[in-house]
């Protein structure tokens, strides 16, 4: 197959991966004969898949091209941005650069596949303005679920693209400022040809909750808990560590982290300065000796993720601590689409513990890292781009954003599938199915490409 490339006056966007699914994000822009990689995430298969548990795009069209990439840019640390770099950067061989905060998460996926050191990494401070071949770009630092979670602005001769990366407008983060808006109003002032945006919650009516919200009910349903307190979040939600540790020293427990995921991910935000020295979790070894009502845990596994720190306390197989009746486990976290029968067991097997499951259903204890509908129509009332593509979902998530882009707010939307060519500039058009796409897993043996769905494998 013989592609163009394009030309001087061309701005183009070709997702590989992550439109069409929330997961493995890989973004390609491409402008006068060169391409720019934004992200380079996986995703996880069901627990009862046959294909491998970790997946990610298909790099194929750009490894058929790579003497024309310029560079690897990452939004963020989450694992749906960033991680398939150590597995895809040997078909790249290109730079990679990111913030602080992600390159300490990437620092231990790189070390594990033996690429430190190979990968000419560059760790830029959040908001910086930097080059690549024939794109300028700049970091502007949004409000997540983590530090340092950026959205790019990418111009060159043809035009310039606001990339979202993952956001919400947060006025109270925990950790980190919020949301810029004067930067942004500034930008839509200078003018943006086309903004590619984060659909995750483009189903969802009003606005997020902010993680400011969130201390009232946790502080009540720690204080009333009779025995231990376990709490299962996402790890890299360092904000929220920071909450749990602040609320275990307000009401006399301890704080412990069971589970690597959780630990690794502190110590990456200690490397990269947001981590408080004063909230000490101690080791989960010591938290055995803890009475009851002094014990604080926070656990992986809130996805029933088998192995995990809550798979196993939940079968009473944790080396460092058991369940009794009358403790406490407390999602603060919401279940990924997919997950419920592994959490539905797990909660079940809790139940039969004697242990008391609270979910977010009836608690205010979770806040999505994503902007509902409110906050997409704000964003773009700041930004005013003239077009608007949906990425970072499911059709129905993206025709949703499309939607809203087009009714609510009077902008022009292009929505499509990966493997589509989004031209930009200067001609708003779409050519459908123009890269060859698919998705690689990994393998015990290395990468193996997954049949896509009703393809016999
Ligand atoms: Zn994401
Ligand atoms: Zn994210």
């Amino acid at each position: 197959m013989s592609l163009a490339s394009p030309g001087a006056s061309d701005l183009w966007f070709l997702p590989l991966g992550g439109t069409g699914e929330i997961g493995m994000n890989l973004n390609l822009y491409g402008h006068d004969d060169r391409w720019l990689m934004v992200d380079c995430g996986v995703t996880f298969a069901d627990h009862g898949s046959k294909d491998p548990h970790v997946q990610m795009a298909d790099p194929a069209f750009i490894e058929g091209r790579r003497e024309a990439l310029c560079g690897l840019v990452l939004t963020h640390g989450h694992e749906d941005h960033l991680g398939a770099v150590a597995h895809l950067w040997p078909r790249l061989r290109c730079p990679v650069l990111c913030t602080p905060f992600a390159a300490a998460v990437l620092a231990n996926k790189l070390r594990e596949a033996g690429l430190q050191g190979k990968v000419p990494l560059t760790v830029l401070p959040p908001d910086s303005t930097f080059s690549l071949g024939p794109f300028q770009l700049r970091y502007l630092t949004m409000t997540h679920s983590l530090p340092e979670a950026q959205a790019l602005v990418l111009t060159t001769a043809a035009g310039t693209v606001f990339h979202t990366g993952d956001w919400k407008l947060d006025g109270a983060p925990g950790l980190g400022t919020p949301p810029p808006e004067s930067a942004l109003r500034a930008l839509g002032e200078a003018g943006i040809d086309a903004l590619v945006g984060d659909s995750t919650n483009a189903l969802t009516p009003g606005y997020s909750l902010s993680e400011g919200s969130l201390e009232r009910d946790l502080a009540k349903l720690i204080q009333g808990a009779p025995g231990r307190v376990i709490i299962t979040a996402f790890g890299s939600n360092i904000a929220r560590l920071h909450l749990f540790a602040r609320l275990a020293a307000r009401f006399d427990r301890t704080p412990t982290l069971l589970g690597r995921s959780l630990r690794t991910m502190v110590q990456a935000a200690a490397a990269s300065g947001y981590w408080d020295p004063e909230r000490r979790y101690i080791d989960s070894r010591d938290a055995a000796y803890l009475p009851a009502e002094a014990c604080l845990a926070v656990a992986t596994g809130s996805q029933g993720d088998p192995g995990a720190a809550l798979d196993r306390l939940s079968r009473n197989r944790h080396p460092d601590l058991l369940l009794e009746a009358g403790d406490r486990v407390i999602f603060s976290a919401r279940a990924i689409p997919g997950n419920e029968p592994l959490i539905e067991a797990l909660v079940e097997r809790l139940k039969r513990l004697g242990v008391e499951v609270i979910s977010d259903e009836d608690h205010q204890i979770h806040a999505s890292g994503h902007p509902a509908q409110e906050e997409l129509k704000t964003l773009y009332g700041w930004l005013k781009p003239e077009l608007v593509v949906p990425t970072h979902g499911t059709p129905s998530h993206m025709r949703a954003h499309g939607q809203l882009a087009q009714r609510d707010c009077g902008i022009r939307a292009l929505t499509g599938l990966n493997g589509d060519l989004f031209m930009l500039r200067p001609q708003a058009g779409v050519r459908r199915g123009w890269a060859p796409v698919g998705r690689l897993g990994v393998g015990p043996k290395g990468l193996v490409p997954i049949a896509a769905e009703g393809e016999d494998a």
